[in-house]
């Protein structure tokens, strides 16, 4: 199955993204983490990004577009892969079907995660993240031990764009960009909504029930 997640940032898409895989057996394909990771090395990728990841905005998307065929050239993505912050725009949209009909496959649900913009700020001001791709928060989904990863013992940080500033921003970015596509794959038929604004459990078994899983 290929499934993209789509909505807010803060709205629960890299949560249940890994929830996904585990069920489903495909890996997550956040683009954000692989961002992440190349800032974190300094490769060239992580050097050019940085700057717009650091103001909120959208890296450009001539980066993303290769780093999404590098990617999907990997073997574990044969059977199905969970987008998980792809595609941001309409031109990454256009971008991905034309990567998909180069390599033969379609798109089968596109979920977008419906939360209201008022919950967001307190989501990203209180999500913490662990290197190894653990979210909690500190209020809805708090780690054992504060400040601790439950899956790995790592110490849990704040990231830089979650900062309040830098979260408005990222919102607006949202608004402008990537808000279009929910009425792009409701034309094209494959859209499914979801109330992000419930218990993650909740969210899991709607998108599991919607999806057809
Ligand atoms: P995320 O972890 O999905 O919230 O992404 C964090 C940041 O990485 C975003 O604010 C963007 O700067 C950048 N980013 C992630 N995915 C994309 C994408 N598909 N297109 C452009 N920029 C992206």
């Amino acid at each position: 199955m290929r499934i993209i997640l789509l909505g807010k940032p803060g709205g629960g898409k890299g949560t249940q993204a890994k929830m996904l895989t585990e069920r489903l057996g495909i890996p997550q394909i956040s683009t954000g983490d692989i961002l992440r990771e190349a800032v974190k090395h300094q490769t060239p990728l992580g050097i050019e990004a940085k700057k717009f990841m650091d103001a909120g905005l959208l890296v450009p998307d001539c980066l993303i577009k290769d780093l999404i065929k590098e990617r999907l050239s990997q073997e574990d993505t044969k059977d199905g892969f969970i987008f998980d912050g792809f595609p941001r725009n309409l031109a990454q949209a256009r971008d991905l079907e034309q990567i998909s009909g180069d390599l033969g496959f379609s798109i089968d649900k596109v979920v977008y995660i419906d939360v209201p913009t008022e919950k967001i700020v307190r989501r990203l001001s209180g999500r913490r993240t662990c290197s190894c791709g653990a979210v909690y928060h500190v209020e809805s989904n708090p780690p054992e031990e504060q400040g601790v990863c439950d899956a790995c013992g790592g110490t849990l940080y704040q990231r830089d764009d979650d900062k309040e500033d830098v979260i408005k921003a990222r919102i607006e970015q949202y608004e402008k960009q990537t808000k279009p596509l929910i009425d792009h794959y409701d034309e094209k038929g494959i859209l499914v909504t979801i109330d992000g604004d419930q218990p993650i459990d909740d969210v899991f078994s709607e998108i599991m029930k919607k999806i057809g899983a």
